[in-house]
């Protein structure tokens, strides 16, 4: 089964992508990990991507799509993968559907998390971490023992530049100005299933189980 997950940041895609991975006995792969574990090893791939990141630098699509379909190809994705935070944009998703042509294979699922950007601004604002130790706290779901203060040191805990509500709101309209695309790019293809994010964390995911088939 090969999954592409979306959704916006604070939608809770990443810890969908995790439970399906957990479930189906498939590796969780983020652009992310590709990246840092590309650099580490010192491969040919990643002494690629290193030269534009030390420039400060965008890694190019077709670089990006590389190191994705290098780790698409290793045997524990045999049987499937989720993909998380890949592709992000319409000239990813073309290349990535190219490659996986190439070696006749395709995408089963694009499952977009969907949450309204006014509950993603207010999910964010309610969060809160430690000046000191950096514990982090949310003043709906985990709150402090006592109100302003970490429970871990004792110190005040503040609502990061992250998390306010402004920088929230810049980060979704990058989001949907790229990766919106690709809901209409991958209903076209008929392989796009929306599940509503709103609901409780299990929720989203029993909704995911019954898509995928359990
Ligand atoms: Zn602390």
């Amino acid at each position: 089964m090969k999954i592409i997950m979306l959704g916006a940041p604070g939608a809770g895609k990443g810890t969908q992508a995790k439970q399906i991975a957990d479930k189906y006995g498939i590796p969780h792969i983020s652009t992310g990990d590709i990246f840092r574990a590309n650099l580490k090893q010192g491969t040919e791939l990643g002494k690629k991507a290193k030269e534009y990141m030390d420039q400060g630098l965008l890694v190019p699509d077709e670089l990006t799509c590389d190191l994705v379909m290098d780790r698409i190809g290793q045997e524990d994705c045999k049987n499937g993968f989720v993909l998380d935070g890949f592709p992000r944009t319409i000239p990813q998703a073309e290349a990535l559907d190219k490659a996986l042509a190439n070696i006749n294979e395709k995408m089963d699922y694009a499952v977009d998390v969907d949450v309204p950007d006014e509950n993603i601004v207010n999910r964010m604002s309610g969060r809160r971490a430690c000046i000191n130790c950096g514990a982090t706290y949310h003043i709906v779901s985990i709150p402090t023992k006592v109100e302003g203060i970490c429970d871990r040191c004792g110190e005040k805990v503040v609502l990061r530049d992250d998390d306010q509500p402004e920088t929230v709101k810049k980060r979704l309209n990058v989001y949907h100005e790229q990766t919106q695309p690709l809901i209409d790019y991958y209903k076209k293809q008929d392989i796009l299933r929306t599940v509503d994010g709103t609901q409780p964390m299990e929720q989203v995911f029993g909704a995911i189980v019954e898509i995928l088939g359990a």
